[in-house]
Order: C-alpha cells, then structure tokens, then sequence
C-alpha cells in the first residue's frame, strides 16, 4: 500500500484496517473503506498466510512491532505483486524430529537424506545455520551429496540476486532446497514440507537486530502454523528440548551417543589442572601447563594450526602497587584500571584512560606489577616458546579477509590466540589442537546461560569442522579439576542439563520464566517506570549506562508484561511522557 507522507508517499503493509465509521471488518481487510489517495500496490498476497499470521504472533512473544517482523521477512525494497501464489502444499501436521550426534558429518549426512525425501515428495526443504560459515560450508556439502537437486544459498536480502531469488522462492512449486544462516527461517516457500534447524542449542540463532528473535522458536512455531516437518539437530539439546525429553512430550528422538570425547570418535579431552603450572608471565596468572606446552610445540612442528580459547582481550585486566598492593582504579567510576598492549592504562566500563607513570595514590610507590592476563599477554608468553613469528592474536570479529590472511600466514604451522567467535577457524583450517587457557575465567561471565553457552563452545572446539578420519585434542586448563562442569564435560550434556536446569528451577530462570531487559532513555522518564511495576513482574537488576538505564525483569506472565508495557508504547500515554524504550530483549531460551 502506498500512503501519503507530507510531500513524499511512503509504502507499507496493511495490517488491519477500520472503516472511518461502522464495525471492524472481519477477515481481511476491507480495502475499500479506505481513503482514496491510499493505492494497493499488489495485485495479490505478498507472503503465504502461514507467514503472515505468524508475523504477528513473533511480535507479540519477542515484543517487537510487527512491522519489524514484516521487515525481516520481505525484501528491502517492495516491488508490486503481480502474481498470485501457488496453492499450498497439503499441510501435515508439523511433526517434530530431534536428532543429536557429536559429530558433524552424521548429522549433515542426515539431514541431506531428509532433504532429498521432501524434493522427491513434491517439496521444498529448507536448511538454517547459526552461523553463515557454517551454513556456506554445509552448502558446498550438500552440493557434492544431492547432485540432481536444486540447491539455493540464501544470504538474506544483502546480496543482489536476493530479490529475484526470494520472488522465485515465493512462487516455488517444490523441489528446492535452501541452505541459509538464521534469516532463512522466513523463506517464503508455500510448499515447505521440512526444515531443519542446526546447531538448536546456539545462542547464534537468536538475531539482535530487532528484539532477540530466536529462529529456532520462529521455525517451531512456522511448522505448527503451516504443517511440515521440523528437525532439530545439533551436538546437544536445547534446554526447551532437553526438557520437552525429560518429559517424554517431545516428537520423535535419534540420539546417537550421550558421551563426547571419546578416542574412536578422534576427538579427546585432556582436563590439565592449573595449581601444579608455574606463572610464566610478567602479567601474574599467566599460567600454562608444561602438558599443553609439549603437545602445542609437537603439532607446531609439524606445521599444523593450533587454537589457543581466552575470553579476555588486551593484556591484562589489572594494575596493583607492588608495595602496599592498592589496585589502580578509574579516577571516574572506580573500578580497576586495565592496560593495553601500547602499554597504556584504560577503564574498560568509561573509556577513561589513566597515566601508567602515575605514582601509588596510597603509598607514592612508582612500582606496579600486572594481574589477569588477557590475550595479548598469552601471546607474549607464546612467542618466547614458539617464537614470535609462530603466534598471532585474532582481534575483533572475524570477517572473512581476516580469517583468510591468519590463515595464510599459518600454513606452515603456527597458533593462533582468540576469544571464542575464532571458533570459525574451524570451518576452514585443519585444527589438530584447541586449548581453553582459564575455564574458571570463561564461566565467570555475568549471563544466566553461561554454563550452557561455554559447554556447547567446548564441544565445538572438538568436533566443529571434523571430518571423518580426522583426530583433534582439546585442552582445558582449570583450578578446579574435579569440578561438577569438568565432570559433565567427560559425562555428556545430559549431565550438564540436569544440574544446570535444577539451578534455574529454583533460582528462577528460562526456561521456567521469562527475563525481560528493557534499555530505557533516562530522559524519557526511566524512574517512573521501574517504580509502576505490577506484582507479576519481578525486578532482578537496574543499571545506568551512561544515558540510559538498564532494567531486567522476571516474569512467568508474559501476557501480562506485555499488555502492562503496551501502555508505555502508546505515543501519547494519557495523562503522563511518553517513555523512550530504545530496546527490549526477551530471554525465553
Ligand atoms: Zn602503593
Ligand atoms: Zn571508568
């Protein structure tokens, strides 16, 4: 529909209309009752009426506007319709198939014979990857294994072809598959009859650009709306999934083995406790085991890749007086100091930079010695074992130009220190060897998820990129050798989930309840809205962030939140400011 907008027209979709007086109209809307300077521009259905129902259903569970589902779902720019969909394929009724194996090529190789079973009944499949590295390499995969099928990459509406490939996908009449990361959960296929979601477990599968949209809950609820089948694979279940088995309401269950890192599979896990290891460093704490030392050395030597794990950049996150033992602070929000690799002392929270020459506000001392090592300080630690020429640091995300100059430059032999987005390493390397230098360190990130988030980024330090025949270590070094996370690590994720669900039943967590973080312009009238909570919302944490305020809710009335925040959207709330929420995130899991 086009619409006048001052001087220029703007052009949209029609979500529901009201004629100017009279009765809503039911069913679709009744385009006649509407102004005259507003021009349809379609002759005929932009989406299937699976998609469309659904774009309003993702809103209301992510709250996000449906326009901003819509957004996701069609190309950038509108082209007009002008031809009419195909009749849908008969639709089943949206069986769930859950699959979990440790290794890749299992997995991939079920997932084709299910892909070839739709194209040969008529129908379309498609394919969805947390990552678009992976989704990219399950293509050229797909490609050698259906030889004879139609194979599409989908990249989102990024690309050129974009538009005429999802117009072409919109009017398919089965037969296609499509291999695509999170984005391709909204291909417009009317005769989708399976789609497999990879990886289901992945926090990568959640989108951050319009509210936390996980594409795992999109394509579950897309196959109840529409009828196909929905596999979820992956190395391990989901927490949703874990407990839809635990209690026996799932679909249909291939498990093929509960335990990972074992030698037949070529994967093996070497837990190296980190109390016998001597500080190497001058950051203290940079702690590396004679055992991962020898084992790196061995396959340097033999001009293989290894991957060193930290989730600490910089070089150290500490600065302390070495005489009366005061820890540098910022001179703003006073929290410690930490320094760079120039050398240079920076608050990681303000931005604030400090004067590393400054003496000991306490004692006047001119001496300082370094704590917490971060990355650099590893590789510095490195190049002495190895040699300088041998290390190199991954910083930043890792866009495709980066990861194939560290990759040149390690042909040869050489190892590579990075936080864990360098997992992706994995797609394109042969990596005999990962290490995770400080478990401790890794789950002491602040995230309710944590635990899970680590142990599936542990699995896939092993099995990640393997293919069959091939052998890969992994090393984690920690304080606490016997803790219960190494022993679920050994145990398998059903070890892990059982602990961990447990945790978050009592403490109150997703899956069991909702959390809410709601970013809130202070401006706006921040205060108001923490102190008009109703009793179905719980609030665990508010916290400023420079102009904004943070807030997190705990809530198992979802309808509840969400009509009670409804009247915080509303342009002008009667009676009081509008209130600006820059974004809202809702963790379900
Ligand atoms: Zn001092
Ligand atoms: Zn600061």
């Amino acid at each position: 529909m086009d619409l006048p907008l001052g001087r220029s027209r703007r052009r949209g979709w029609v979500v529901s209309c009201r004629p100017l007086d009279g009765e809503h109209p039911r069913g679709l809307p009744d385009l006649s009752a509407l102004r005259d300077d507003l021009c349809p521009v379609d002759l005929y259905p932009f989406l299937t009426d699976g998609l469309w129902a659904l774009s309003d259903e993702i809103g209301k569970l992510f709250l996000t506007s449906r326009g901003l589902v819509l957004a996701q779902m069609c190309p950038p720019r509108l082209e007009p319709i002008r031809e009419p969909l195909p009749a849908r394929s008969e639709g089943g009724e949206g069986k769930l198939f859950l699959f979990y194996s440790f290794k890749e090529w299992e997995r991939w190789d079920f997932y084709c014979a299910e892909a070839e079973g739709a194209a040969e009944r008529g129908e379309d499949a498609v394919l969805v990857f947390p990552e678009v590295s992976s989704a990219e390499r399950f293509f050229s995969f797909a490609r050698e294994r259906l030889k004879g099928l139609e194979l599409h990459l989908w990249r989102g509406f990024s690309s050129r072809r974009a538009l005429s490939l999802w117009l072409e996908l919109r009017l398919s009449r089965g037969g296609k598959v499509v291999v695509g990361a999170r984005s391709s959960v909204f291909v417009p296929s009317p005769r989708l009859g399976l789609m497999v979601v990879e990886q289901e477990a992945s926090p990568y599968l959640i989108s951050q650009r319009h509210g936390t949209i996980n594409a795992r809950t999109v394509a579950y609820m897309r196959s109840k709306v529409e009828g196909f089948k929905l596999v979820l694979g992956g190395d391990m279940p989901s927490s949703r999934s874990y407990r839809a088995l635990r209690s026996g309401a799932s679909g249909e269950l291939l498990w093929r083995e509960r335990v990972p890192f074992r030698s037949r599979d070529g994967v093996s896990l070497h837990v190296v406790d980190l109390r016998r290891a001597r500080d190497l460093g001058p950051v203290g704490g940079t702690r590396i085991s004679p055992a991962l030392v020898s084992a790196t050395r061995k396959v340097l030597d033999s001009g293989g890749i290894v991957l060193w794990l930290l989730d600490r950049k910089g070089y150290a996150a500490l600065a302390v007086c070495e005489d009366c033992g005061t820890t540098m602070s910022c001179p703003r929000c006073s929290r410690p100091l930490s320094l760079s690799r120039s050398g240079g002392q920076r608050c990681r929270w303000c931005g604030v930079s400090g004067d590393p020459s400054e003496r000991c506000p306490r004692c006047g001392s001119p001496f300082r010695r370094y704590l917490s090592p971060g990355l650099e300080a590893y590789a510095e630690v490195a190049g002495g074992l190895f040699g300088e020429g041998k290390t190199a640091v991954l910083r930043g995300d890792l866009s495709r130009r980066a990861l194939a100059e560290v990759l040149g430059w390690a042909r040869g032999g050489g190892l590579i220190l990075g936080s864990r987005g360098s997992l992706d390493v994995l797609e394109s390397a042969r990596v005999p060897l990962c290490a995770w230098l400080d478990l401790e360190l890794e789950l002491s990130r602040p995230d309710y998820d944590v635990v899970p988030r680590l142990y599936g980024a542990i699995l896939q330090s092993g099995y990640r990129g393997l293919r069959p025949g091939e052998e890969r270590e992994v090393y984690v070094q920690t304080r606490n050798p016997r803790s219960w996370f190494v022993n679920a690590l050994k145990g398998g994720p059903q070890n892990m989930w059982s602990v961990e669900l447990e945790g978050r039943r009592i403490f109150g967590y997703p899956p069991f309840v909702n959390l809410y973080r709601l970013r809130l312009a202070l401006r706006g009238g921040g205060e108001g809205f923490t102190s008009s909570l109703p009793s179905f919302a719980e609030l665990i944490g508010v916290s400023e962030e420079g102009e904004d305020l943070e807030v997190c809710l705990r809530s198992s009335d979802h309808e509840g939140v969400r009509g009670w925040m409804a009247g915080f959207f509303a342009l002008r709330r009667p009676g009081g400011r509008s209130l600006a929420v820059r974004s809202i995130e809702v963790l379900r899991d």
